[in-house]
């Protein structure tokens, strides 16, 4: 088997709101091993931001075991938390989040400059944006882009650093259909080549539809957990190399 990405077991997330002590999650059980490719879907208000907000190790659980990239969430300081997210954790947000003075080469070069890589950053701007085909496009602003292509930018910035683990809160939900494929095609194609392993929030079933399993949340619990239909079980690991394949 992979590596184990994340384990939840008996996940529970709480928020004060006023004087009343909302449960968001209640007890969520979930492992991801490298190389899986991951819906997470449930209706409104059924935990999945607070969930990927937790595997981001943004915050850590009320109750349970939480343990991504093997370290223990619940454990780490404030700053110890910070440096696994920018080690080992990409973000992809709804609202794509570039800043917007910066062109997409700068936005990306920024992130990697954080994560401490030196000289070769800028090169490494340009391989990433040319990898999600936007190789023309590396000059411009946020403004004098379209959405998709934003959010194109936004996923290069997430997986620059070569991420274990990519987390993305309903990255499609600003996206028309076609921009929303091109975006999942160019995800899984990441994952396939570097065997990354995603987990993307989504209401869409078209976005489902690129999903190798799909947990499904309901009142802060997995209600359902299952290989899409269509998709071998080991299907999810090509992504992990031949070697490592052979083996599963
Ligand atoms: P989803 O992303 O599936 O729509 P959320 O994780 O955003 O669900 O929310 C789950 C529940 O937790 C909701 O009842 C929401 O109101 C509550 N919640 C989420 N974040 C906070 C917060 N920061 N403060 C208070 N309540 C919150
Ligand atoms: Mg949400």
């Amino acid at each position: 088997m992979s590596e184990l990405v994340l384990a939840a077991r008996g996940v529970e997330k709480s928020f004060q709101q006023g004087k009343v002590l909302v449960p968001a999650l209640r007890g969520v059980d979930l492992e991801l091993r490298g190389g899986e490719f991951v819906a997470l879907v449930g209706p409104s208000g059924s935990g999945k931001t607070t969930f990927l907000n937790l595997a981001g190790a943004l915050d850590a659980p009320s109750a349970g075991e939480l343990e991504v990239l093997g370290k223990r969430v619940a454990g780490l300081s404030r700053a110890e938390r910070a440096e696994l997210r920018l080690r080992a954790i990409g973000f992809v947000f709804q609202a794509y989040n570039l800043v917007p003075v910066l062109t997409a080469r700068e936005n990306v070069e920024f992130v990697l400059e954080l994560q401490g890589v030196g000289a070769e950053r800028r090169a490494r701007a340009g391989e990433v944006l040319e990898e999600l085909g936007l190789g023309e496009l590396a000059g411009r602003r946020p403004a004098e882009l379209s959405g998709g292509q934003q959010q194109r930018v936004a996923v290069a910035r997430a997986v620059a650093a070569r991420p274990r683990l990519v987390l993305a809160d309903e990255p499609t939900a600003n996206l028309d259909g076609e921009n929303a494929e091109v975006l999942m095609h160019l995800m899984r194609d990441l994952r396939d080549r570097h065997g990354m392993t995603f987990l993307f929030s989504t209401h869409d079933p078209r976005v489902v539809a690129h999903a190798v399993r799909v947990v499904t949340l309901v009142d802060g619990r997995v209600a359902r957990d299952e290989p899409r239909p269509g998709e071998a079980p080991h299907e999810i690991l090509p992504g992990i190399g031949k070697a490592e394949a052979a083996r599963v």
